[in-house]
């Protein structure tokens, strides 16, 4: 197994230790070389450069900042016959220009997204796995070396379809994160201890987390009132305590706000029996 490894920052040299943990004779290659020295002693070969580090795999995988990056890395290289397989994060748009590119230089091509941190790599237990899209007889060959580092998930022939998922699941996880910022704002100067109050905060988020599985429901069969234990008349009226105790704490409250506007346009557009999936048609441009 030819194996290359474009890019050694913290999550590429987390995936070069697991291959050459588990015995896949590796080529490496970063652009600041000083940080390929430490993987030459764990028994990397180094490339000098990209083009020569391509040169040296079949299977050729890339993890650098941005698509920029891998532009400006790959241009010299000669992708004729390769298996490319592009860890870096991107967009859906950037995962399908840089797909047909691929192409057109006779490789094929997967994109990834890592849901995983650096630490999480090589370690089974952690859930951390990878979203892969594009080639699948690629990916079908190439699983096993693909999941030494995470568990490996085709998600679509689609190459944007990596992209689109891991970004998807990123934005939900950052209107938790708001939640989260929120909570800690309304308790923060009285007598409660955070790490008191943090076990409340995930066993709540977590009982709520299935919600998910009725909104999806609700959007695929087109009745948004489907099940609707909370309707969005009951919330919108809640939503007015929220904002009255962010007032009271002396909690700015404009990570609320946006969703909340949201809530009320659907309310007042004669939608007080649904629960919130309409707001999925109002974000919809
Ligand atoms: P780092 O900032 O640690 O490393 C960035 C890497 O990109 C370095 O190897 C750097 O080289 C290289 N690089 C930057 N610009 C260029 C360029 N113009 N040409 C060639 N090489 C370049 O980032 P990570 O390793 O953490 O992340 C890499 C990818 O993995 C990113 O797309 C990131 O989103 C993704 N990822 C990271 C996660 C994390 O938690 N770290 C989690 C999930 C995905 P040099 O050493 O010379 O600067």
């Amino acid at each position: 197994m030819e194996l290359t490894l474009l890019g050694l920052g913290a999550m590429g040299a987390a995936l070069a230790r697991t291959w050459l943990a588990a015995g896949y004779p590796l080529t490496v290659w970063n652009r600041t070389s000083s940080r390929a020295e430490p993987l030459e002693a764990e028994g990397a070969t180094v490339a000098a450069t990209a083009a020569e580090a391509v040169a040296g795999g079949r299977l050729v995988v890339v993890c650098l900042l941005d698509d920029a990056s891998v532009g400006e890395a790959l241009a010299d290289a000669d992708l004729t016959g390769k298996d490319l397989v592009n860890l870096t994060t991107g967009t859906p748009a950037q995962a399908r220009a840089r797909a047909a590119w691929a192409q057109d230089r006779g490789a094929r091509f997967l994109d990834g997204g890592i849901m995983a941190v650096p630490p999480m790599i090589g370690v089974p237990e952690s859930g951390g796995y990878v979203f892969y899209s594009g080639s699948r007889a690629l990916f079908d060959e190439r699983h096993d070396v693909l999941a030494v580092p995470a568990a490996a998930r085709f998600a679509g022939a689609d190459p944007g379809f990596a992209a689109l998922h891991d970004v998807a699941l990123l934005s939900a996880m950052t209107g938790m994160f708001a939640g989260i910022s929120h909570a800690f704002a309304l308790i923060r100067g009285e007598d409660l201890a955070p790490k008191e109050f943090a076990p409340l905060l995930v066993d709540w988020l977590t009982a709520m987390a299935p919600a998910a599985y009725e909104i999806a429901s609700q959007l695929e069969s087109g009745d948004y009132t489907e099940g609707v234990g909370s309707n969005l008349a009951m919330m919108v009226e809640g939503n007015a305590t929220l904002l009255r105790t962010a007032e009271e704490q002396r909690v700015s409250a404009e990570l609320l706000v946006p969703f909340m506007d949201l809530m009320a346009r659907r309310l007042a557009d004669g939608h007080g029996d649904e629960g919130t999936a309409g707001v999925v048609e109002l974000l919809t441009r």
